[in-house]
Order: C-alpha cells, then sequence, then structure tokens
C-alpha cells in the first residue's frame, strides 16, 4: 500500500464514521424532539442496524490493517493524522477486545436497564433496579479490564471521560472542595436567605421562546447555523462545526430554568461551532472531553451568566420581555436571586455553590461501587448519608435520592466528576483570561466578542487535537483546585455579606 492511498483510505473510513454518526444523531435528536411518543420502536429497528454498522466498520481487519499500515509510517504523517490515527487505534484495539457476545449481551442489559430505571425512579422503588445495577456494575468491572488493565477499575472508567484523570487526582480534588466549601455552605446557611420569588411569578412560555432568541443574539449563536428547539432535558447536539442544535425546556412558573439552560447549551455550542475547518469529518472533530465540554458550558452559565456584569447588561431587555413580572425588581436584585444557595436533594436544579457536592457524593459511591468496598444494596443508605453530612438535606425516597440520575442506568460510571472539574477548569480559565483581556468591561455593555475570541483561540479550536489535559493546560496552566474553591469563596462571601 502506498502512504497516499492509505491516507485516503484514512479520510474515507472517518467519513463514513461521520454519516453512521449523524444518522444516529439526527434519529435521537428527532426522538426527543418532535416525534409523536409511540414511534421507538421502528426507530430502534434503524439505531440497532447502524449500531452494528459502525461496530463492524471500526473492528474490521481492513481498519485494523490499514491503521496499523499508518502506525508503522506515523514520522511521516501530518500532526492531524497521526493524531487520528492514534485515536482510531485506540478505539480498534478496545473494540477488538471486547468479546462480541459480552458486547449484546451488555447492549440489550443498558436498554433494559434504561426502562427498569425509568419504572424503579417513578415508583421510588430502588429495590426494583437493584439487580440491574448490581449486573451493571459487574459489567464496568470487567469492560474496565478491557479498556486498561493495567489500571485498577474505576480509574480505567475515570480514563473513559476524562482521559489522564485517576483517583488520586480527584482524591486531591475533592479534598479541597470538602475542606472549603462544607464549611461556607453551612455558614450560608446561618445567613439571611435571599429573596427569589420574583422568579416564580407567571412567565408566558411564548414570551420566554423570544427572551431565549435574543441571549442566543448575545451569546453570538448564528442562526444559519445553531437551532433552538425544546425538549424534557435540555442538551447540545453538534453534526459539524456548521450544524449544532441546542434544546430548552420552558416552566411557566421558572423563568431562570430555560435562561440557564440556553446559556449552558450556548456554551457546548460555542465549543462546537469555534472547532477548525480542518479537522471536520473527522474523529478529532468534537470536543476533546466531558470535562472540558462542561467547563464551556458552565464558563458561560455561570461565570459569566450569574455575574453582576452580565445580569447588568442584559436586565433592561429582560424586563421589556416580562415587564409585568419584573418591574418592581432591580438588577441588583435578580443578580441576588440567581445566584441564591440553598442545599437541594436534585443535582440538575442545584445553584452554582452546591452543585459540586452533589458530584462528590457520587464520586464518592462510584468510587467504592467499582473498587468493590461497597454493595449495591447498600447505595441508598450511604447516599443519604452523604447528603445528610454534606448537604444537611434528608432525602426523602429514593426518587429524590439515588434513583434520580439515568447515568448508573446507561452503564456510565466515571461520568459524574467530569461535571465538577469542568466548574473548576471554568474558574481557572477565568483567573488566566483576566489576565489577557478585559473581561468585565465588555461583558457588562453585553459584549461577550472578547471572551468567546479567547475561549476560541485556547480550547474551542484545537477540537480533540490535543490530549484533555493538554487543551487545560494551554488554557489555565498548572490545574490548581482552590482557584475553583476561592472563586467560589470570594463570590458567595460577597453576596451573602459574610
Ligand atoms: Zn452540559
Amino acid at each position: 500500500m502506498e502512504l497516499k492511498e492509505a491516507l485516503q483510505q484514512l479520510e474515507l473510513l472517518q467519513k463514513k464514521m461521520y454519516a453512521y454518526t449523524c444518522a444516529e444523531s439526527a434519529l435521537y435528536l428527532d426522538s426527543v424532539t418532535v416525534a409523536p411518543k409511540d414511534t421507538a420502536e421502528g426507530r430502534g429497528v434503524a439505531l440497532g442496524i447502524l449500531a452494528g454498522e459502525s461496530q463492524k466498520l471500526i473492528t474490521a481487519s481492513e481498519t485494523g490493517e490499514l491503521l496499523e499500515f499508518l502506525r508503522e509510517h506515523r514520522e511521516e504523517l501530518g500532526e492531524p493524522e497521526r493524531r487520528e490515527t492514534e485515536e482510531l487505534w485506540r478505539s480498534y484495539q478496545q473494540m477488538v477486545r471486547i468479546p462480541a457476545d459480552e458486547y449484546m449481551e451488555y447492549a440489550m442489559l443498558t436498554n433494559e436497564a434504561s426502562d427498569v430505571w425509568h419504572r424503579a425512579k417513578e415508583n421510588s422503588d430502588f429495590e426494583l433496579f437493584r439487580p440491574v445495577l448490581e449486573r451493571l456494575v459487574e459489567f464496568s468491572r470487567k469492560f474496565a479490564g478491557y479498556y486498561d488493565e493495567t489500571k485498577k477499575p474505576y480509574d480505567a472508567l475515570l480514563n473513559e471521560f476524562e482521559r489522564g484523570a485517576d483517583m488520586e487526582y480527584l482524591d486531591a480534588f475533592f479534598a479541597e472542595i470538602r475542606a472549603k466549601l462544607v464549611p461556607l455552605i453551612q455558614e450560608i446557611g446561618r445567613a439571611q436567605q435571599i429573596d427569589d420569588s420574583f422568579l416564580h411569578r407567571y412567565y408566558p412560555v411564548e414570551a420566554q421562546r423570544r427572551f431565549s432568541d435574543y441571549l442566543m443574539e448575545v451569546l453570538q449563536l448564528d442562526r444559519g447555523h445553531c437551532t433552538i428547539g425544546e425538549t424534557e432535558h435540555p442538551f447540545t447536539l453538534e453534526f459539524n462545526n456548521k450544524d449544532v442544535r441546542i434544546t430548552t425546556n420552558y416552566k411557566e412558573n421558572s423563568v431562570a430554568e430555560s435562561m440557564y439552560s440556553v446559556i449552558h447549551e450556548g456554551g457546548h455550542a460555542k465549543y462546537e461551532l469555534g472547532i477548525r475547518d480542518d479537522l471536520q469529518y473527522t474523529c478529532l472533530a468534537g470536543g476533546v472531553s466531558m470535562g472540558v465540554h462542561e467547563s464551556q458550558s458552565r464558563f458561560y452559565e455561570n461565570i459569566i451568566g450569574r455575574s453582576r456584569e452580565f445580569i447588568g447588561a442584559i436586565f433592561p431587555k429582560m424586563q421589556e420581555f416580562f415587564p409585568e413580572q419584573l418591574s418592581d425588581v432591580t438588577a441588583e436584585q435578580m443578580y441576588r436571586a440567581v445566584n441564591r444557595v440553598e442545599p437541594s436533594l436534585i443535582r440538575t436544579e442545584a445553584d452554582e455553590l452546591t452543585y459540586c457536592l452533589h458530584v462528590m457524593i457520587r464520586y464518592e459511591i462510584e468510587k467504592q461501587l467499582i473498587g468493590g468496598s461497597l454493595e449495591v444494596k447498600d447505595v441508598p443508605e450511604v447516599w443519604n448519608r452523604l447528603y445528610k453530612e454534606y448537604l444537611g438535606v434528608d432525602v426523602p425516597d429514593d426518587r429524590r435520592g439515588c434513583l434520580q440520575d439515568s447515568h448508573w442506568s446507561g452503564g456510565s460510571f466515571g461520568y459524574f466528576p467530569s461535571y465538577a472539574l469542568g466548574s473548576a477548569y471554568g474558574a481557572q480559565m477565568l483567573k488566566n483570561m483576566e489576565q489577557d483581556i478585559d473581561v468585565w468591561g465588555p461583558v457588562s455593555r453585553g459584549d461577550l466578542s472578547a471572551v468567546s475570541g479567547w475561549l476560541r483561540e485556547k480550547i474551542h479550536q484545537y477540537g480533540s487535537l490535543m490530549e484533555p489535559s493538554e487543551v487545560v493546560k494551554n488554557a489555565c496552566g498548572v490545574f490548581e483546585p482552590s482557584a475553583y474553591t476561592e472563586y467560589l469563596t470570594k463570590k458567595y462571601r460577597e453576596i451573602y455579606g459574610l
């Protein structure tokens, strides 16, 4: 084989994989936005075939031979091609190591688990979910060995979501959070609480939709390349850097919910839209890791979106969209209301400060489950104990406790920590950004172009060309969890007058 021919095959292979992903994504997007509710069956047939075909493509012996050839000629490859080869080789090896029958069994198990979890959550019945969860834990331990047998099982799983992050890294991170934030949250609990009742007046959905359009304008999301849809659990989906979709969910009595989901998903979209053209249709085209992706969404949502400067800039316009609801409210009251801290039961509804404790609890439980020091049957008890210890709240039932998230039912152990890491990366990015550019002057005028430009230059453009840790280093320097706890401590002490 000639190198030139191999490179053409590499390009074609990745375009085929892109096509399968596109088809799967389009079906998924349709299913959770506009598809009629009783139409899952036919889509399931199509998705099953697509998943099988894309697995065949990556595990084919020709694919292995092509990648081996390219690896032998690695010195002659350009940077993107070398990295593409490495990444595909990693997926190829991983896939061929998992025995086909186990892979099928696991796919069927997660499919079943999702259904069982839904019912268990609805009825707040952990016992119903327990046997399935036990099998999922068992599978995850086994798969961890296929991913990387040199690592401890939970480290191997963590590595799948945030390459380079392991228990040592996360233990140090969460120790800092536990030491600095648990006492701060307790102190805030004793301080005078902020009134946010005006956020829960009646906000018609039609007006909220127009407000979302305005927010997308402020975020400079080009509507020719990014649309907004409606769904139950908001998410962002990218086809390529010219076609990204965000979604939100409107609640008539809670204006901030949709507002911040638009800004959060908008942050994910900015990342995908900012990736370089020459990486498109390759395996390097998407955001590099869960943690780095969340660092972008949370940067826009919390660091910018919940800043006094940003609220000051958009509040007059907000009053125009909601004249009756906000005529007696000031920008400062709005700023304080959207930053109200209140320990609660549900992770997805948590405020900026208590959020990472929800993640820490899940991390501690997963670590023990996969490590073997905690049995599945004891999860509810440990969950409830940790919620009391860190957040001071009593968990009334498993629906609002250990059954609230879908992640484990999908076999995703090791996913949660990236949410908290993302927030922490963001705080450190701010520190570096402030040294490079005037962040708050333009933001206070509603102009996010300097902020977006900095993030694009340091992070977005590279897609997955670098390792997650290199991207973080490029934007933050050496990762220091204290930058995050200092950012939160300063902000919330000022808000609560402590
Ligand atoms: Zn997100």
